[in-house]
């Protein structure tokens, strides 16, 4: 797409026949953005408002045609960007993700422009964004959305721990700062958002709830849209559809919320600590520029870094699961070089015993492994012993069929990678962890797995068992974190009934 100034304004070349002597220009070559004066009285377009509100688009992503894009430029209701900016010492920056890294960018004999034209590579899962092409951002007025007495219908009980955090959230969505709720697996943290997001939505506020998983978003979505009946609510992630509205309440993975810009009055965000947001620097470039400036920010977390707890301005603990039981305390079983015996195909003899007692009950049993080779073999050799088992790794197509027979009890044997670390509640299991000291096992993810046992108020305990041919530091640390946690849940359990 090309532009020519006309009368201190810019104009997409094909919209008009200008002479071939008329100077072309592409949106990042132009000597100014031209923004036009603001036209109060110009009949906007209600369905381009709600399609751009709060969002930093390409022109190819609007399903509208250019004249009408045009026109609201020229009464000052939006203006086009470029979507690669250069910065002062010269060197390229991608306005959609924020990423500066020289080698993130790429040259491509461009479609659009007919020449070279550098790409940003970091954000190209939501599609190439090129040098040439304009970003479309709205300027008319901001959108409004209903008030509310009361959006919330859930009526359910929050535990003291949860009343207490999410009091302290709603203050924190009140008074415009940041909070990190740090609760311990099991503790319910979804309820606890619930007031907080009706704070927000009473005073005609968006909200954003980011998660780093697909899974979830499917999972909250549900609870989410019968806890705020009267608002609407979309759930975004990877080929989930485009939504034409702008919904009020907003469930995205991480990725998604890339796409939004000064969007949203309260933003939460789930599992901070997990993968890929602490991974990734553009995410949390995302989480900041999808939030107005002045936002509240709410983040959720089990397992938080020393590097967030650090960072975060005021926290609150939910040390209790939500039924008032202390979290199982994993034990430490020494099985030798598990790795030795694997190679000759035999299974450690501790962790058979283990799995042997467990059959006649049919009590549902993950064990968690360090890697999908190991997975394999292990899988191989339950069977040669007539232990009855189903594997599951990330890259499984049907893993969340084998999640589910698992659920139903069909299968009451699931040898895992660490992709069910998170979020699988499942009443009365119990875990095994072999080869606990390998590295892919981090304190959190330890207490993730050891936080899958127990979560059910009708069976709230049951066996968490590293077993392990040494005990790592991240072990120790594992164990040390959930004796703390119930110390604290223990002190917090005796002020609440007092
Ligand atoms: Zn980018
Ligand atoms: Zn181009």
């Amino acid at each position: 797409m090309e532009f020519v100034i006309l009368s201190r304004k810019i104009i997409p070349a094909s919209l008009e026949s200008f002479s071939l002597s008329t100077p072309r220009y592409r949106i990042d070559e132009l000597p100014s953005l031209y923004p036009q004066p603001f036209q109060k009285s110009f009949p906007f377009s209600l369905e381009l408002h709600a399609f751009l509100t709060g969002r930093l688009l390409k022109r190819r992503e609007l399903p509208f045609p250019l004249p009408l894009i045009q026109q609201h430029y020229e009464h000052g209701f939006l203006q086009y960007e470029p979507a690669i900016a250069i910065k002062n010492d010269g060197r390229p920056v991608c306005k959609r993700c924020g990423n500066e890294k020289a080698h993130l960018f790429a040259t491509i004999e461009c479609f659009h422009c007919k020449r070279d034209c550098t790409y940003c590579r970091s954000c190209i899962k939501l599609g190439r964004i090129t040098a040439c092409e304009p970003l479309v951002r709205w300027t008319g007025p901001e959108w409004q959305y209903p008030l509310y007495d009361d959006p919330l219908s859930w009526t359910g009980t929050l535990s003291p721990g949860q009343k207490h955090a999410s009091d302290l959230a709603v203050e924190a969505v009140r008074q415009q700062t940041k909070l990190l709720i740090w609760a311990v697996c099991g503790s319910g943290k979804t309820e606890v958002v619930f007031a907080p997001i009706a704070e927000a939505l009473k005073k005609g506020g968006r909200v954003l709830l980011a998660t780093p998983r697909t899974d979830v978003v499917k999972e909250l979505f549900p609870r989410l849209k019968k806890a705020f009946p009267v608002a609407k609510i979309t759930a975004l992630y990877g080929g989930s559809e485009e939504v034409f509205h702008p919904a009020q309440l907003v469930l995205a993975t991480t990725h998604q919320v890339l796409r939004f810009k000064q969007a949203f009055d309260l933003v939460i965000i789930d599992e901070v600590d997990a993968f890929p947001y602490t991974m990734d620097k553009r995410l949390q470039f995302a989480v900041e520029e999808a939030r107005r400036a002045e936002s509240p920010l709410l983040s959720l977390t089990a397992t938080p870094s020393k590097q967030l707890l650090s960072t975060s301005p005021s926290l609150v603990k939910i040390p209790l699961r939500y039924h008032g039981f202390p979290l199982p305390v994993p034990t430490f079983s020494w099985c030798g070089n598990w790795r030795k015996r694997l190679r000759k195909n035999k299974l450690p003899p501790k962790l058979i015993q283990w799995l042997t007692e467990r059959q006649p009950l049919k009590t549902p049993v993950f064990v968690f492994v360090p890697s999908i080779k190991i997975l394999n073999e292990v899988g191989r050799l339950l069977l040669k012993e007539n232990i009855p088992c189903e594997t599951v790794h990330g890259e499984d197509a049907t893993r969340h069929e084998k999640i589910e027979r698992f659920r139903k009890g069909e299968n009451s044997l699931l040898v895992t990678t660490t992709i069910l670390e998170r979020g699988v509640t499942i009443p009365n299991v119990e875990v095994a962890v072999l080869g606990a000291e390998d590295t892919v096992f981090s304190e959190s993810a330890l207490v993730q797995i050891a936080g899958r046992v127990g979560r059910s108020a009708s069976s709230p305990s049951g066996e968490v068992v590293f077993f392990h041919y040494g005990k790592s530091d991240q072990m120790v640390k594992a164990r040390r974190h959930i004796q703390k946690m119930n110390e604290e849940g223990k002190r917090f359990g005796l002020l609440s009934i007092m």
